[in-house]
C-alpha cells in the first residue's frame, strides 16, 4: 500500500501532443465534502482504506489542488450523437488528472467529473450535480459487480454550489478511473478533420499501451479494430442479459477498450420490454433497449471508418461482418447460462420463446431469472413462485413443462444447476427507484447513508441478502413516473 505522497504518475495521455488534448486546470468549488466512496476502487490505485478521508484527497478530487506528477487534461473528442456527426465534443466537464503506475504494473487513469470548463465545454457550465452523480458512482461499482466490464467509481465529492439545471441543484464531481478514456469519437475527430497522421498516432499509442500483443503484426491495425468489435459485441450480450439499457450510445460514449463509459439516463428493465426507453430525450426511441446490439455495430461502422486511412478496406468490412457472429455466440451463451440449458441446440428457441412470454406478461426480468435459478424439474412441479409472476398462469405452464422436460433430459441436478444460476443471475440490481430513493435523502437531507448501503448491497449482487429483501422486489407505483433525461 502506498500513501498519497508515494502515488507514482506517469501520464502517457497528457505526453501526446497537443492535437490530442487541452491543458487545463479545475475550477474550484467551495468547501468540498466527501459524500461516498468505493473502497475497492480505492485499493486500485494501491491506496489504504483511510487515505480516502485526507483533507488533501478530497480536495484533489474535488479539483481544488494538484497531487506531485498529476498534469490534468481535457481531452478532444468527436462523435456521432443520435445518429448526427457532432464535429467537436471533448471533455466538456471531465479532467484527466492523472494517470497512476499501480506497483503491480497497471495504470489508472484519474477522471474527475464535474471540475468547471474546458475549452470544449461549448454552452455547458462545466458542473455535474450531485444527482447525476450518485447515480454514476452507484451503477459503475454496480456493473463491475455483476461482471461487465465497465469505467470505475473512486468516489463523489459534493459541494453546496448551486447548479442550475431544471431547478437548482448542487455540484458534486465523481471521479472515474478506467486504464483509458479514449472513445470510439476520439478517432472520427480527425478522420473528419481529413488528419490522418494523428489517427496513426492515436492508434500507435493505444495499440502500445492497451493492446500490445498486436504492436508487431502486419496487420496492426485491422487486429486492433477487429478486438474492439469483438469487445463491443460482448458488451452488448452483457448488457441484454442483465437487462441494462444505456441510453446514450453516441459514439463518444463508446470505448475503446470495450467498457461501459458515461452513465447518463440508464436504466435497468424492471418489467420486460423489449422497447424499453431509458432516456426521456430520446423521443424517437433510437436507443431503445432490443436496439442496442444494432447500435453496437453501427458504432463499430463509424469506428472503421475513421480508421479507414491505415486499414484496407477488406479488413474494415471483416471487422464489421463478425460483429452479428461475435454478438450471438457471446448473447445466446449468457442466456443460456442463465436458464441452465447448453448454448446449443434447444436453448436458442427456449430463450426466445421465454423472452416472448415475459414481455407479452411484462414479467419483472431481474425477479424471474432469479426466481428460475430454484425451478423444480420434476414432473408435475409447480414452482408457484415463478408462476405468480405471471397473470396468465397457464402461459406460464405450458412454458414450464417444456422447460422442465428439456432440464430432466441433461442430468444435472437441479441443486447443481441452482448453485450455477445464482451466479449468472443477480438477485440485486440498480433499480431506478432505489436510486432515486438514495438521490431525495442525499439532496434534500444531506444524508448519504442510503448511497453507501446500496453501494455495499450491489456490490455482492450475487447474494442472498435477508436483511435487504426489500431492494429485490419489484418497484413500487410511485417509480413509474421517474423521468431520467439527459440533464445531468
Ligand atoms: P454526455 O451526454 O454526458 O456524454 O455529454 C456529451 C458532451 O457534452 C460531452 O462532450 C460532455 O463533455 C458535454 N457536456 C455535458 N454536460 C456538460 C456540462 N454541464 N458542461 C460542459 N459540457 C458538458
Ligand atoms: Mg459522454
Amino acid at each position: 500500500m502506498s500513501s498519497l505522497d508515494t502515488l507514482a504518475f506517469d501520464n502517457g495521455f497528457a505526453r501526446l501532443p497537443g492535437t490530442f488534448h487541452a491543458r487545463v486546470q479545475a475550477t474550484p468549488v467551495p468547501d468540498p465534502y466527501l459524500v461516498c466512496h468505493s473502497p475497492d476502487a480505492l485499493a486500485l490505485l494501491g491506496l489504504d482504506a483511510d487515505a480516502i478521508h485526507r483533507r488533501e484527497l478530497i480536495e484533489t478530487l474535488a479539483g481544488n489542488r494538484l497531487l506531485p506528477g498529476m498534469d490534468p487534461v481535457a481531452a478532444l473528442y468527436a462523435g456521432h450523437q443520435f445518429g448526427h456527426y457532432v464535429p467537436q465534443l471533448g471533455d466538456g466537464r471531465a479532467l484527466l488528472l492523472g494517470e497512476v503506475q499501480t506497483p503491480n504494473g497497471r495504470g489508472w487513469e484519474i477522471q474527475i467529473k464535474g471540475g468547471g470548463r474546458t475549452p470544449y465545454s461549448r454552452g455547458g457550465d462545466g458542473r455535474a450535480v450531485l444527482r447525476s452523480s450518485i447515480r454514476e458512482f452507484l451503477c459503475s461499482e454496480a456493473m463491475h459487480a455483476l461482471g461487465i466490464p465497465t469505467t470505475r467509481a473512486l468516489a463523489i465529492v459534493g459541494s453546496d454550489l448551486p447548479v442550475y439545471r431544471e431547478d437548482e441543484e448542487t455540484a458534486a464531481l465523481v471521479t472515474r478511473l478506467a486504464p483509458s478514456f479514449v472513445r470510439f469519437g476520439s478517432f472520427e475527430v480527425f478522420y473528419y478533420r481529413n488528419q490522418p497522421e494523428p489517427i496513426r498516432e492515436l492508434a500507435d499509442y493505444v495499440i502500445r499501451r492497451y493492446y500490445p500483443e498486436f504492436a508487431g503484426l502486419d496487420e496492426p491495425y485491422s487486429a486492433f479494430l477487429h478486438e474492439v468489435m469483438r469487445r463491443t459485441a460482448e458488451l452488448m450480450a452483457a448488457w441484454q442479459a442483465v437487462g441494462f439499457a444505456h441510453g446514450v450510445m453516441n459514439t463518444d460514449n463508446m470505448s475503446i477498450l470495450g467498457l461501459t463509459l458515461d452513465y447518463g439516463p440508464f436504466g435497468f428493465l424492471d418489467a420486460f420490454d423489449p422497447g424499453f426507453v431509458c432516456n426521456h430525450s430520446d423521443t424517437g426511441g433510437r436507443y431503445a433497449f432490443d436496439q442496442q446490439p444494432d447500435v453496437g455495430a453501427w458504432n463499430v461502422t463509424k469506428l472503421a471508418q475513421a480508421l479507414v486511412p491505415l486499414l484496407s478496406v477488406e479488413a474494415a468490412s471483416s471487422a464489421i461482418q463478425d460483429y452479428p457472429q461475435f454478438f450471438g455466440r457471446a448473447y445466446v451463451a449468457r442466456m443460456s447460462a442463465k436458464i441452465g440449458l447448453p448454448p446449443a441446440g434447444d436453448s436458442v428457441s427456449f430463450i426466445l420463446d421465454l423472452l416472448e412470454l415475459l414481455a407479452a406478461h411484462r414479467v419483472d426480468y431481474t425477479l424471474f431469472f432469479r426466481r428460475l435459478c430454484d425451478f423444480d424439474s420434476a414432473p408435475g412441479a409447480v414452482n408457484a413462485p415463478l408462476r405468480d409472476l405471471f397473470p396468465d398462469r397457464a402461459a406460464f405452464d405450458a412454458w414450464a413443462a417444456r422447460y422442465a422436460a428439456a432440464l430432466r433430459q441433461t442430468g444435472v441436478p437441479d441443486a447443481e444447476r441452482r448453485v450455477a444460476l445464482r451466479a449468472v443471475s443477480p438477485r440485486y440490481i440498480l433499480r431506478n427507484h432505489l436510486a432515486e430513493t438514495a438521490i431525495r435523502r442525499a439532496a434534500d437531507q444531506r444524508d448519504y447513508g442510503e448511497v453507501a448501503r446500496l453501494h455495499a448491497l450491489l456490490t455482492r449482487p450475487y447474494d442472498d441478502q435477508p436483511e435487504s429483501e426489500a431492494y429485490a422486489a419489484e418497484p413500487p407505483d410511485w417509480a413509474r413516473r421517474i423521468e431520467v433525461s439527459c440533464s445531468s
